[in-house]
């Protein structure tokens, strides 16, 4: 497995699976959810809400990830995860280590090859970038996966910069 750390949108990334940091509803957001609906178009929100009515009726739970279509991305599959809020106050980190290895879990199982991640729960979700990136990067590592190309493609310098140091 090589793991790539790049700077962009990650809704122009030629892989199989673009990893979604979504929330619990999946009903679309901000950030790079509503990046991702606005360019896969209305097959992914017609998915998840197939989803909803079915096996995620109380929504996705922090830390779980559920592939859909990709609509008109490049991309084969969307896979949503839901990190955890930041909290002062509680280790989540568990739960944001889950959203990676539950991610290459599911991508594996649909038999991708290239997955690309965002940096899930560093955006609205407030996880401090730095150690964001840390548990991200860890998290792959630790896991390993048949996935051949782990791509974290970054939106911002701040961000981009703690992933490249956590890799380095
Ligand atoms: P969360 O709610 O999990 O924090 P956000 O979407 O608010 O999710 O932010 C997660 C990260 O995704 C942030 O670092 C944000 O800058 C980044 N981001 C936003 N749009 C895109 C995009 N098109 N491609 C890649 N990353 C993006």
């Amino acid at each position: 497995m090589a793991i790539t750390i790049l700077r962009g949108d990650i809704t122009r990334q030629r892989v199989d699976a673009i990893v979604n940091a979504a929330n619990s509803s999946l009903l679309g957001g901000g950030g790079v959810d509503g990046a991702i609906h606005r360019a896969g178009g209305p097959a992914i929100l017609e998915a998840c809400r197939a989803l909803r009515a079915g096996e995620y009726r109380q929504g996705l739970p922090t830390g779980q990830a559920v592939a859909t279509t990709a609509g008109r991305l490049d991309a084969r599959w969307v896979i949503h995860t839901v990190g955890p809020v930041w909290s002062r106050d509680e280790d989540r980190s568990a739960l944001l280590a889950s959203c990676y290895r539950e991610s290459l879990r599911v991508a594996a199982e649909l038999g991708a090859a290239s997955v690309a991640f965002p940096a899930v729960s560093a955006g609205v979700y407030g996880w401090p970038a730095e150690s964001a990136a840390r548990i991200a990067v860890d998290a792959v590592r630790a896991h390993g996966t048949e996935v051949d190309d782990v791509r974290f493609v970054l939106f911002n310098d701040e961000v981009y910069a703690a992933f490249e140091r956590a890799a380095g």
